[in-house]
C-alpha cells in the first residue's frame, strides 16, 4: 500500500472538505447524553446527510449502495470528518459497521437489496444480540433457541448487554438452532425484527448513568427462516465475519478522535497554573506520558491503515483486528486516566467545573472503561492473538 496521497485523493480531501463546512453548521443541536431517542433522530439525521451527499457507507462496494472509496480516500473520510467535529457514527454503530458488511459478505441478494439501503440512509438502526447471561466470552455456550415451524423459526431465550435496543428497528441475532450438535456447530445467525411480538426490551443502566444497553426477553417470537443468513447451523462461520468486522475496522475513527483528544490535553496542560509560575505543561512527567500516547497512538494509525488496506482485498478484515482492538483499547484508558489525573479535582464531577471540559472528560473517561470489555475482552484477544497469529498451542 502506497501511503501517500495521490492528487485524485486530494480532490476528494477537498470536495469532503468543503462538504463538511457547509453541512455542519445546518445539523441541529446535539441531545443530551441520556436521552437516547434524541440520540437515534441525531446520529440517523446525520446519516441522512451522508447519504444524500453520497457519502454514506464510504468504503461500502458500489453494488452494496456505498461509494466504493479506496482504502486511502476512506482514511481520509475518517480523518476529514473527526477534524470537522462532525457525530460520531452512534446508533447506526451496528448497522454501518458490522451487521451491514456481514449481510454484504455472507447474505443472499435478496437480504442485501432489503436490508442495506435502511442502513446506508439512516432509516433503520440496528442492534447485536449476541451475548447472554452465561455466554459473552464463550460466545458459543448461548442458548437461546429457535425452533423451525414451517416457514418460522419460534424464538424463546434471552440477551443481554445489547447496546442500543430502546431504539433499534433490527437485531443481528445468535440463536441455536440445533441443541443436539457441538456447540459451534448447532447456531445459525438471524434478522430479527425489533417490534415482533413476544420480543421485549429493559434498558440497563450503566457506570455514566444513561442507559446504553438492555436485557432482550423473547418469547414465542416469530422470525422468517429468509432472515437467516447463511446455511442453518452454520451461523458461527457468519459470526466470525461479523466479529472481524467489529474488531477490524469498527473502532478506527475513534483512533483519529483519540489523536485529537492528545492535542486537546496538551493544549489544556499548557493553560492550567500549578503554582504562580507555572502550569501543568511544566510537569515533564506529564509530558512525557503525552509524547508515549502520541507515538502509540501514531502506531496505531499506521495499523489501521494495514488493516483497512487488507479488508478491501479480501473483503473481510483479517485477524490483526484483535492486535488493533486489544492494544487501542488499553491505550484509550490511558488517554482518559492521563485526563482524569490533569483535571485534579474537578474530575470528581460529571458537570463541566471551573471552565474546565470537565463533564465530556469524565464522561468519556468512564465510558473508556468500557472497551476491554465490549466486543470481546483483553483477555480473549490476547488468546486470539497467541493462538492464531503467534500458533501458540490452544487454549484447552
Ligand atoms: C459497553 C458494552 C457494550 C456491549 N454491547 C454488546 C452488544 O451490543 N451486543 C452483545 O451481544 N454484547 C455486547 N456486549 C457484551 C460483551 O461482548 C461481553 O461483555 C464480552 O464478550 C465479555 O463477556 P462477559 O461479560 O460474559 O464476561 P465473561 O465471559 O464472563 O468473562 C469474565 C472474565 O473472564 C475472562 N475470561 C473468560 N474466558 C476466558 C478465557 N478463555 N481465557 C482468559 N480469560 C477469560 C474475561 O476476559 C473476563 O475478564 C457489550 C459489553 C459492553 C461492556
Amino acid at each position: 500500500m502506497d501511503l501517500r496521497y495521490t492528487e485524485a485523493e486530494e480532490g476528494f480531501r477537498a470536495e469532503l472538505r468543503a462538504w463538511l463546512a457547509s453541512a455542519l453548521p445546518t445539523l441541529p443541536g446535539k441531545p443530551d447524553r441520556a436521552d437516547w431517542p434524541g440520540r437515534r433522530a441525531y446520529d440517523t439525521a446525520w446519516q441522512r446527510m451522508l447519504f444524500d451527499a453520497g457519502y454514506a457507507g464510504v468504503h461500502w462496494p458500489v453494488e452494496a449502495g456505498g461509494r466504493g472509496a479506496t482504502p486511502t480516500e476512506h482514511l481520509i473520510f475518517l480523518e476529514e470528518t473527526e477534524r470537522a467535529g462532525a457525530p460520531y457514527v452512534g446508533a447506526n454503530f451496528v448497522g454501518l459497521l458490522h451487521a451491514g458488511p456481514t449481510i454484504n459478505a455472507a447474505g443472499t441478494e435478496e437480504q442485501r437489496r432489503r436490508y442495506l439501503p435502511g442502513i446506508l440512509s439512516g432509516d433503520d438502526v440496528w442492534c447485536q444480540g449476541f451475548s447472554e447471561p452465561g455466554a459473552g466470552s464463550d460466545l458459543a455456550a448461548l442458548r437461546t433457541r429457535a425452533v423451525r415451524d414451517g416457514d418460522e423459526y419460534v424464538l424463546n431465550g434471552s440477551k443481554i448487554w445489547t447496546s442500543h435496543a430502546e431504539v433499534a428497528d433490527y437485531c443481528e441475532m445468535l440463536v441455536r438452532t440445533d441443541p443436539d450438535a457441538p456447540k459451534h456447530k448447532g447456531i445459525s445467525w438471524l434478522i430479527v425484527p425489533m417490534d415482533a411480538p413476544g420480543l421485549s426490551v429493559r434498558p440497563l443502566d450503566t457506570i455514566m448513568g444513561t442507559s446504553e444497553f438492555a436485557e432482550v426477553f423473547l418469547d414465542d417470537v416469530r422470525v422468517p427462516v429468509a432472515n437467516r443468513v447463511g446455511e442453518e447451523n452454520d451461523g458461527w462461520r457468519v459470526t466470525m465475519v461479523t466479529l472481524s468486522f467489529e474488531r477490524g475496522t469498527a473502532f478506527v475513527s475513534e483512533v483519529v478522535a483519540c489523536r485529537r483528544l492528545l492535542r486537546e490535553l496538551a493544549s489544556l496542560a499548557r493553560a492550567m497554573p500549578r503554582s504562580p509560575d507555572a502550569t501543568a505543561w511544566d510537569d515533564t512527567t506529564l509530558r512525557r506520558e503525552l509524547g508515549h500516547l502520541t507515538a502509540e497512538f501514531e502506531a496505531l494509525w499506521a495499523l489501521t491503515k494495514w488493516n483497512v488496506s487488507k479488508a478491501s482485498r479480501s473483503g473481510v478484515p483479517g485477524v490483526g483486528g484483535s492486535v488493533f482492538k486489544l492494544r487501542f483499547s488499553e491505550t484509550k484508558q490511558k488517554a482518559y486516566d492521563l485526563a482524569h489525573r490533569l483535571l485534579g479535582r474537578a474530575a470528581l464531577c460529571v458537570e463541566d467545573v471551573a471552565g474546565l471540559p470537565s463533564g465530556a472528560l469524565v464522561d468519556e473517561r468512564l465510558s473508556s472503561l468500557s472497551y476491554t470489555i465490549a466486543a470481546g475482552t483483553s483477555q480473549i484477544q490476547r488468546n486470539i492473538v497467541g493462538e492464531r497469529i503467534l500458533g501458540l498451542p490452544k487454549e484447552r
